[in-house]
C-alpha cells in the first residue's frame, strides 16, 4: 500500500465507502492520514459495573453472558438485548435496530463498551459502541479521536480506516520541514505527529502533535503568501513621479482637510508608486472614513504622470455613485472619466478655462468608449469587476483600484498581467475591518494602510439593544424619523418564512417577505415600503436601490445584500431583526450605512434571544464603534470562514491552527521568512517545495 493509492486499498473500504469518504475530501491513503480529528474523548478510564451511575457515559470492560434480538411490535423496532458481567456485577445492554449485532457478538466474548448508562424501567447501557478485546484495542481504553463524519461513515469505521493507514503507510511519509526549523521550534517529527494526532498515547503527546500540525498549516500559508508577494514585487511597473504641485492643487480643491490617517495613507501610496515595482496595497477603513478621497488623490497623480487608471467596483450602483463623485471632485483637472457598465456608458470630460471649469457629459456606445480607452483619450475608467476583467484594452494602464472586494488575489492579478508587460499598481479598498492576525496571514501579501480616524463632525450612531417587549418603541422611532423626512433600513436574516410547526415559530428568524407585508399592511400603511433580497434579479435590485436613493421609498426591508459602499445620506435609522444571527463586524458594517450625514442616526438591534452570551455580544456592538476590535472578537467567536470572504479568497478552513493564534502566526512567519531568504526557490528543500505546491493547488491560490 502506498500513500498515493486510493482509499479502496483499505480493508473495509469499497466503492460505496470510497464515495462517502470523498465527501469528506478523502481520496487517497495520504488524505486519510492527514484527516485530523476535530477533538478527542478520553476513554482510558474503565469503570466497574458496580460503580455505574445513571446519566453518565462510561467505558465498561466485561464478558457477555447472553445476547439476543427481540422484536417490539408496538414500537416497530428491533432491539438487541445483552447481559454483561465483570468482577463487580452484572447489567443489561440495549441496542436499537442493529439485529446484525448478534452475528458479531456472542455469549462468552470479552468486550469494551462505551455508552450512556440510563434507567427506563430497568437500568442499562444504551446503544454503546463496542469492541471485542483481542490484542490491541482501538475504540476504548485509550484516548479516542473524534472525526467529522458523513452519512454512512461511522466513528468506528473511521478509526478503523485511519488505524490501517497509519500501520501500513505512516513510515512512507516524508518529513518536509527543514531540520533547523524542527530543532529551533522544538517540533515533533512528522511521522510521530501523525500517529499521535490520531491516537495519542497521552495528553502531552497529543498537545505536541497538535502544535506541530498547527505550525505546519500556518507555516505553509506564510510560505505561500511571502513567496507570492516576492514574485509580485519582482515585476516591473511604471514608476510614478510625485507631482507636488498637483497634490497641493488637489488638497486645495477639497472642502475639508485630510485626517491624519488619510495623510499617512497618501504618503504610503506615493512611496509605493515611485518604485518601479507594482504596489499591492489595501486601504482599510470604515464606511465614511474617506477611502474614496484618498483614491482620488492617487488617481490625479497617475493622470498627471500621463497614465491611465481603472476603478473596479462590485455593482453598477456603486459604479455610478463613484462616477458622480469623481466627476464632481476632479473637475479642476483636465481629465476625462468613463463609466462602462451594462446600463451606463458615459464620458465626463472637463474643459477648464481661466474663470471656471465645465463638465461635459456624453453618452457613447460601448464600442466608442473602448476605442477611446485604447487611444488614451480616456484617463480613468469606472466599471464593474466583470466588465474590466473581460479585456478592455488600455494604452498604458498604470493603476487599478479595486473597491469592496475582499481580496484581489494572485489569480486576479495574473489576469492584469496578460496584456501588459508592465503590471499596474494595485490599490484595494475595503470597509471590512481586517483583524491584525488575518493581516499577518491571509492578507500577508498586501501592504495595509488603515483609516481609523473618522472625518470630524460626524455624529456618533446611537445603537440600542431592543428586546421583544420594546419592539413597539422601535416602530414609534421609525415613524418619527420618516415623518421628519428621513429614511429607514430594516434588515432581516431570512428572505422567506421557513415552514415550521406553529409552536416552533418563536425560534425562527424573521424574513424580508413577511416583514415587508406586515409593515406595509399593518404597521405603516401610509409609508412607502420597499423590499430587497439576494434572490431578486440584479436589475431589480439596482432599481430598488435607485428608488431608495431618490427617496421614492421610506422604509427598505432588506437582507444583508445592501452593499457596503452605497451612500444614502438621508437614511438615519437602521433596525436589525434577529441581530443575534449576525456577526459583530457585520452588524457594525450594516450600521455604517446610516449616520452619513449631519442628522443624528440610530441603530436598533432587535433580539428575542435570552442567552446571556448573545446579549453580551450584542451589548459589545452597542457600546463600541471600533470595527477592528469587533472584528477581532468575531474572529474569536465565529472563525474566519464566511466573514472575511476567506473561503472565496481560496484559503481553506484550517484543520487545526487558529487564525487568532498570534504567537503561532509570528513564529511561522519568522521561520518562513528565514527559509525563503536563504533559499527563495526552495531548491534545497525539495520535500517542502512539493508540499507547498500541493498546498497551493488545494487552496487554488494559483
Ligand atoms: P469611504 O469611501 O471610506 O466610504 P468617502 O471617501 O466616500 O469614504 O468619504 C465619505 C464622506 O466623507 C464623503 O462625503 C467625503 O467627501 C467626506 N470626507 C472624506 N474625507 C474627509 C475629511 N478628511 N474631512 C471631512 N469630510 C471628509
Ligand atoms: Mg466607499
Amino acid at each position: 500500500m502506498n500513500l498515493d493509492d486510493e482509499v479502496t486499498k483499505i480493508f473495509g473500504v469499497g466503492d460505496v465507502q470510497a464515495r462517502r469518504l470523498k465527501k469528506l475530501g478523502i481520496e487517497t491513503i495520504s488524505d486519510l492520514l492527514f484527516y485530523y480529528p476535530i477533538s478527542y474523548q478520553d476513554r482510558r478510564k474503565i469503570t466497574p459495573i458496580a460503580n455505574l451511575k445513571i446519566g453518565n457515559f462510561y467505558v465498561v470492560r466485561a464478558r457477555i453472558n447472553s445476547i439476543r434480538n427481540i422484536r417490539v411490535w408496538r414500537h416497530r423496532m428491533g432491539i438487541t438485548e445483552a447481559e454483561i458481567e465483570d468482577k463487580t456485577g452484572k447489567t443489561k445492554v440495549i441496542w436499537f435496530n442493529q439485529p446484525f449485532l448478534v452475528r458479531n457478538l456472542k455469549a462468552g466474548d470479552n468486550v469494551l463498551l462505551f455508552g450512556k448508562f440510563i434507567k427506563k424501567g430497568i437500568c442499562y447501557l444504551t446503544s454503546p459502541e463496542y469492541e471485542k478485546i483481542k490484542g490491541q484495542v482501538l475504540h476504548a481504553g485509550r484516548i479516542i479521536p473524534v472525526y467529522r463524519l458523513t452519512k454512512g461513515i461511522t466513528a468506528k469505521m473511521m478509526r478503523y480506516f485511519v488505524d490501517q493507514a497509519l500501520k501500513k503507510c505512516c513510515y512512507q511519509v516524508k518529513e518536509y520541514l527543514p531540520r533547523e526549523v524542527l530543532k529551533q521550534e522544538k517540533l515533533m517529527e512528522l511521522q510521530e505527529m501523525l500517529k499521535n494526532i490520531h491516537f495519542p498515547v497521552n495528553e502531552k503527546l497529543e498537545r505536541a502533535a497538535r502544535e506541530r500540525a498547527s505550525f505546519d498549516e500556518l507555516f505553509l500559508i506564510q510560505l505561500s503568501v511571502i513567496s507570492n508577494r516576492k514574485r509580485w514585487q519582482e515585476r516591473e511597473a511604471f514608476p510614478i513621479k510625485y507631482q507636488k504641485e498637483t497634490a497641493a492643487k488637489f488638497y486645495k480643491s477639497l472642502p475639508y482637510k485630510f485626517t491624519k490617517d488619510q495623510q499617512k495613507a497618501t504618503l504610503e501610496i506615493i512611496n509605493d508608486l515611485q518604485k518601479g515595482h507594482p504596489m499591492n496595497r489595501l486601504l482599510n477603513g470604515d464606511v465614511g472614513s474617506g477611502k474614496t478621497a484618498v483614491a482620488m488623490f492617487a488617481l490625479v497623480q497617475i493622470f498627471k504622470n500621463g497614465f491611465q487608471s481603472a476603478f473596479m467596483v462590485p455593482t453598477e450602483v456603486l459604479a455610478s455613485q463613484h462616477f458622480k463623485t469623481l466627476s464632481e471632485n476632479l473637475k479642476i483637472f483636465p481629465l476625462s472619466i468613463a463609466i462602462l457598465t451594462r446600463s451606463e456608458r458615459k464620458i465626463a470630460s472637463f474643459k477648464i478655462s481661466r474663470e471656471n471649469s465645465r463638465v461635459k457629459i456624453e453618452k457613447l456606445s460601448k464600442k466608442k468608449i473602448l476605442e477611446k480607452i485604447e487611444s488614451r483619450e480616456i484617463d480613468i475608467v469606472i466599471g464593474t469587476h466583470a466588465l474590466i476583467q473581460e479585456g478592455v484594452k488600455f494604452k498604458n494602464l498604470a493603476f487599478v483600484i479595486v473597491d469592496e472586494q475582499h481580496r484581489f488575489g494572485v489569480k486576479q492579478r495574473a489576469m492584469l498581467q496578460k496584456k501588459n508587460i508592465k503590471v499596474p499598481h494595485l490599490l484595494s479598498m475595503t470597509a471590512t475591518p481586517i483583524p491584525r492576525t488575518l493581516a499577518l496571514t491571509v492578507y500577508g501579501d498586501l501592504d495595509i494602510s488603515i483609516l481609523k480616524e473618522m472625518p470630524p463632525g460626524r455624529k456618533k450612531i446611537k445603537t440600542k439593544l431592543i428586546t421583544a417587549r420594546e419592539h413597539y418603541k422601535a416602530f414609534q422611532a421609525i415613524k418619527k424619523e420618516v415623518k421628519k423626512g428621513r429614511q429607514v433600513f430594516v434588515i432581516c436574516p431570512l428572505i422567506e418564512e421557513p415552514i415550521t410547526l406553529p409552536e416552533k415559530r418563536r425560534l425562527e428568524a424573521r424574513s424580508v417577505k413577511l416583514e415587508y407585508k406586515k409593515l406595509k399592511k399593518d404597521v405603516f400603511p401610509k409609508f412607502k415600503i420597499g423590499m430587497l433580497h439576494g434572490k431578486m434579479k440584479a436589475a431589480e435590485k439596482e432599481k430598488i436601490m435607485e428608488d431608495f436613493k431618490n427617496k421614492k421609498i421610506d422604509i427598505l426591508v432588506s437582507t444583508s445584500v445592501v452593499e457596503v459602499g452605497v451612500d444614502i445620506p438621508n437614511a438615519s435609522l437602521m433596525m436589525i431583526e434577529n441581530a443575534e444571527r449576525f456577526g459583530l463586524a457585520q452588524i457594525h458594517q450594516f450600521r455604517g450605512r446610516v449616520g452619513r450625514s449631519k442628522y443624528q442616526s440610530y441603530c436598533f438591534l432587535f433580539t428575542e434571544s435570552e442567552s446571556e452570551e448573545t446579549l453580551e455580544r450584542l451589548r459589545a456592538v452597542a457600546q463600541s464603534a471600533d470595527g477592528f476590535a469587533l472584528a477581532e472578537k468575531d474572529l474569536e467567536i465565529r472563525g474566519p470562514g464566511e466573514i472575511y470572504g476567506v473561503r472565496q479568497s481560496g484559503l481553506p478552513d484550517l484543520k487545526i491552527a487558529s487564525l487568532t493564534d498570534l504567537i503561532m502566526i509570528k513564529r511561522t512567519k519568522k521561520r518562513a521568512k528565514e527559509i525563503l531568504e536563504k533559499d527563495p526557490g526552495l531548491e534545497k528543500h525539495p520535500n517542502l517545495a512539493e508540499k507547498l505546491k500541493g498546498f497551493e493547488t488545494s487552496i487554488h491560490l494559483e
